[in-house]
């Protein structure tokens, strides 16, 4: 379940969450979003509604990852009982000490603010004071990653949300020539996580965070054998899994 922001505009009233999300849970679907209008930092949900949702999503033991952004409704969804935080853009570094205080899975999405610079923000026609909003905000979200590695703070590896225009031409599953999610598993070591740990991110604590660590995210007896051969070792330069060898799904080889 994903509680996320989309489009602008006012905070609704008060809806009836838990409702919404158990009619939704009643769909085949693993996962189900629950979206707001509203600007990057401002609330998108209220207090209320977030606690009720959250409560309703482990009733059904899903784990609930909350797209927050500032340090503010950061705070408020770790308080009503988040998995995971995505983003956490706009945070200060403190955030890092609520997440690990919590508990929390961090799951950065570094590859989005990367393309936040000043020549993305202008190609695609916006302000100048957006372009210095966005160059800030990407700094001090690098940095806030930084601070959560130093800590500690258990980390997972997503992408989302990459602009498919401006100088960057990243998709969702592209940043450039590179795979997203290799890209973003680079940008977790350049900012001091540990090699093995970065490998982790985008397995072991990915499917454990997303309440499938008991069948998947790691070869283990009693798990599904879903892995890829490369020929470099990636502990060595993560690139290594840009080009995947073999393909393996359910300990058959699928390519
Ligand atoms: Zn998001």
């Amino acid at each position: 379940m994903v509680a996320h922001r989309s489009g602008g505009g006012q905070l609704p009233p008060p809806g009836p969450a838990p409702g919404l999300l158990r009619r939704r849970s009643d769909q085949a679907d693993d996962h189900r979003g629950i979206p707001y209008p509203g600007p990057i930092t401002a609330p998108t949900t209220h207090r209320d509604e977030l606690e009720a949702a959250i409560a309703e999503a482990h009733a059904w033991g899903r784990p609930v990852a909350v797209h927050a952004m500032g340090d503010e409704l950061l705070r408020m969804a770790v308080e009503c009982g988040a998995d995971t935080i995505e983003h956490a853009f706009a945070c200060t570094p403190a955030a890092a000490d609520v997440l690990l205080r919590d508990g929390l899975t961090f799951c950065p999405n570094l590859v989005v603010t990367e393309t936040w610079d000043r020549d993305a923000v202008c190609c695609r026609g916006l302000p100048e004071w957006m372009a210095e909003n966005a160059v800030a905000a990407r700094s001090g979200h690098h940095e806030l990653f930084a601070r959560a590695v130093e800590l500690g703070v258990a980390v997972c590896a997503g992408v989302d949300n990459l602009p498919r225009t401006g100088p960057h031409d990243y998709g969702i599953e592209h940043a450039g020539q590179v795979i997203g999610l290799v890209r973003e598993l680079q940008l977790m070591r350049s900012l001091g996580l540990g090699a093995e740990e970065t490998l982790r991110a985008a397995t072991l604590n990915a499917a454990v965070a997303t309440g499938v660590g008991a069948r998947s995210g790691s070869l283990e007896p009693g798990k599904a054998a879903d892995f890829i051969v490369v020929d470099e070792d990636p502990l060595h330069d993560v690139a290594a899994l840009q080009s995947a060898q073999q393909v393996w799904l359910a300990g058959r080889r699928a390519h």
